[in-house]
């Protein structure tokens, strides 16, 4: 590309996704608005975010998902998200205790022609049959709709054992009876060992796992996402921020200076961090959709810009995210639970308190941190502040300081609850 060409491309993607410009890029956005950056003499595009198939489903899915906890209140996001054709619709049927799903249930009651061209998903965290299918049951009645198109097992962390031959047929009742279309799970630990097991099953539909420009770049997760295209499985990224935080971090001692410089270059580029790290998932064509918590129209607005602008991310920015991963890789847990988890003496979900960590400190969120915390057993909190955390330390690919992170944690949850 010659300098000019890319000096226009980078203007273009400023103008369309740049944190500066944004206001004003998207507030033309709308379904009939020519796309920024193209050329405005010629017909108007309907500006919907584009699609990609997903897996061997013959399902074309909007490369952005509507993710996140949403409530009836927002009924204004989902439908700027129809609108702007983000289509496929990530919820659970734990989300905000069955908040998020009434909302989508009110949203098809009020728009219910919407309902054909939405891809649903939504998830239960059991492998028990007989649970599953009262949840599914539940989840079909709390959104209004007869079928779901892809039912996930939440949460999988270990196939053989979670994936049996009874979910199998559970599954396949389920398809046959039109209660879902599609079936798989997602994956937040252990999530490349989760993904090479399933693309050898042969039924398993489409998989959500942890996925961004930490992971992307590990020769496992390469495998492991190669063997499921490779199977037809249908895949979509979810934290794809792998955000950190750089004050707690901090606080227990870790060198955060470098990170910060780094995120501020990164800004001074024209186009947010949080932008450039979705088109960095996006760059690789086997990822069908990325999953988002949207949770207000800003978010939404600026996803969506994203994933309509066609600037591919420099060579440059590529390795900026990527020493922005090695210096920031202490503040991200990366899910490999088997590898610190079997060095500890006492059973302690590491990957899972590292979870409430991200939640509470990194996203900010902590009534969600507070949730998955209080439904650990009183002995696991117990022995988490016994534990030796030694081995694990030093087996850790992150280098995290697991105990000291732990701990803070722990302690911080447990007296501002
Ligand atoms: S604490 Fe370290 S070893 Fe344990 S799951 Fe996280 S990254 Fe992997």
């Amino acid at each position: 590309m010659s300098g000019r060409k890319r000096n226009i491309s980078r203007r273009n993607f400023i103008k369309t996704a740049g944190a500066a410009g944004l206001g004003t890029a998207l507030a033309t956005l709308s379904p009939v608005a020519p796309a920024l950056g193209s050329n405005t003499g010629r017909t108007a595009e309907p500006m919907t975010v584009p699609t990609r198939p997903f897996g061997k489903t013959g399902v074309d899915v909007s490369m952005l998902a509507l993710g996140g906890e949403l409530s009836a209140s927002d009924l204004l996001v989902f439908k700027q998200a129809f609108k702007m054709g983000v289509t496929y619709w990530d919820t659970a049927d734990s989300y905000g205790w069955g908040k998020n799903e009434k909302a989508i249930g009110k949203y098809f009651a009020k728009f219910p022609r919407d309902r054909a061209n939405v891809f649903l998903v939504s998830k239960a965290g059991t492998s028990d049959p007989q649970k599953l299918t009262e949840k599914l049951n539940t989840s079909l009645q709390r959104m209004n709709t007869s079928h779901i198109d892809l039912y996930f097992i939440h949460y999988v962390s270990n196939v053989e054992k979670e994936l049996t031959d009874e979910v199998r047929a559970w599954a396949a009742k389920a398809k046959a009876d039109g209660k879902i279309r599609f079936f798989g799970f997602s994956a937040h630990k252990n999530m490349a060992n989760s993904l090479l097991a399933a693309a050898k099953l042969g039924w398993i539909d489409g998989i959500m796992m942890s996925y961004n420009y930490r992971l992307m770049v590990t020769e496992n997760m390469k495998r492991a996402v190669d063997a499921c295209a490779g199977a037809g499985i249908g895949l979509t990224a979810m934290k794809t921020q792998a955000n950190f935080s750089a004050n707690f971090y901090a606080s227990i001692g870790s060198k955060t200076d470098e990170a910060l410089k780094m995120t501020e270059n990164f800004i001074s580029k024209g186009y947010t961090a949080e932008q450039a790290k979705l088109k960095a998932v996006w760059e690789n064509p086997k990822i069908a959709s990325i999953c988002s918590a949207m949770p207000n129209m800003t978010i939404l607005q600026a996803n969506v810009a994203a994933a309509l602008n066609k600037t591919k991310i420099s060579g440059n920015d590529k390795l900026r995210l990527d020493q922005y991963a090695r210096h920031t890789a202490p503040g991200y847990c990366t899910g490999c639970a088997d590898i610190c988890e079997s060095a500890v003496d006492f059973d302690i979900p590491i990957s899972d308190l590292m979870r409430c960590a991200m939640y509470h400190h990194s996203y900010g969120d902590r009534e969600k941190a507070l949730a998955l915390f209080n439904a650990l057993p009183p002995d696991i909190k117990k022995n988490i502040f016994k534990a030796d955390y030694t081995q694990a330390e030093k087996y850790c690919p992150q280098k995290i300081q697991i105990g000291k992170v732990l701990q803070q944690t722990c302690e911080d949850l447990q007296r501002r609850a």
